[in-house]
């Protein structure tokens, strides 16, 4: 049997990982830890055809892809949330010691959660794109297509892909040139669900180390503990989004009080993918 092996690009190294910063370098490490299940997939996606379990889980070890995400997710945002409890210290214009290394704990716990719900998606999807192979008896190759398609991409981009293909075939375009056009596409979702995994989560790990940079604050009676967290939407393009407008200034909560935002309560700022939203926090007057 011969296994089209979808193209890949390399895996980062542990290195390369390791200096991700910003959110240009985390998306692009999130994504190489995305694909990463297909070189780990390769030639045995024949072996688990034939199986009756259409569960990957032996054949990809999940607990290194978790791994390899959170290696690549936990430095930038560690980080993220130690500059966001260091400004909020500063803003609060509270003097006292800091420890920065509670804010990292708290973004890497996060981290952990993050990964383990991207894990999770990946999983599912290609336990169902297996078991739909074992049903209906596609082939090893147009498995490894499906495969290709729709790794690393959440389901909506997927389902974006799978459309994409469909019309090209529509259109009666080549093959060859469709798989190209395809791919591109599914390159070019890929980075943006990439980068807005990457700007939101250093978004909330700036505002987690902003919480607790209020919470060591109080700790340190440097601030008074019926302070509020007031929610200031972003508004860099001269636009609120429909999510966090009405929020804006409005909402004020206490140190571990929720935001109630469109979407379901809150502890913290974004309230969405791609949110830029942040909060300060004010003291009542005595
Ligand atoms: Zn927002």
């Amino acid at each position: 049997v011969i296994v089209i092996t979808p193209a890949l690009r390399p895996a980062p190294s542990p290195e390369a990982i390791a200096k991700a910063t910003g959110e240009r370098g985390l998306a692009r490490a999130i994504v190489a830890a995305l694909l990463a299940p297909v070189a780990l997939l390769g030639s045995q996606l024949a072996e688990l055809l034939a199986r009756r379990d259409p569960d990957p889980g032996r054949v990809i070890d999940w607990s290194l892809m978790r791994r390899r995400l959170l290696r690549a997710v936990r430095g930038p945002l560690g980080t993220e949330a130690e500059r966001g409890a260091r400004d909020a210290v500063r803003d609060i214009r509270a003097a006292f010691d800091l420890v920065p290394s509670r804010a990292v704990a708290v973004a890497e716990s996060h981290a952990g959660d993050l990964v383990a719900g991207i894990t999770d998606e990946a999983r599912a999807a290609l336990r169902t794109i297996i078991a739909r192979s074992q049903r209906e008896g596609r082939s090893v190759e147009a498995t490894a297509a499906d495969v290709r398609q729709v790794l690393g991409l959440n389901r909506r981009y997927a389902q974006a892909v799978a459309n994409r293909r469909r019309v090209l075939e529509a259109e009666l375009v080549p093959p060859g040139r469709a798989d190209a056009l395809v791919d591109a596409y599914r390159a070019r979702l890929l980075d943006t669900q990439a980068t807005s995994v990457a700007r939101t989560e250093l978004a909330r790990s700036s505002n987690l180390g902003a919480l607790e940079g209020y919470r060591q604050a109080v700790e340190a009676g440097a601030l008074s503990p019926d302070f509020v967290r007031e929610w200031v939407t972003a508004r860099e393009d001269g636009r609120l989004c429909p999510v966090c407008r009405p929020l804006n200034g409005v909402q004020v909560v206490g140190l571990d009080a929720m935001f109630a935002t469109a979407l379901g309560p809150v502890l913290t700022p974004p309230a969405h993918a791609n949110c830029r939203c942040r909060m300060v926090a004010i003291a009542r007057n005595e």
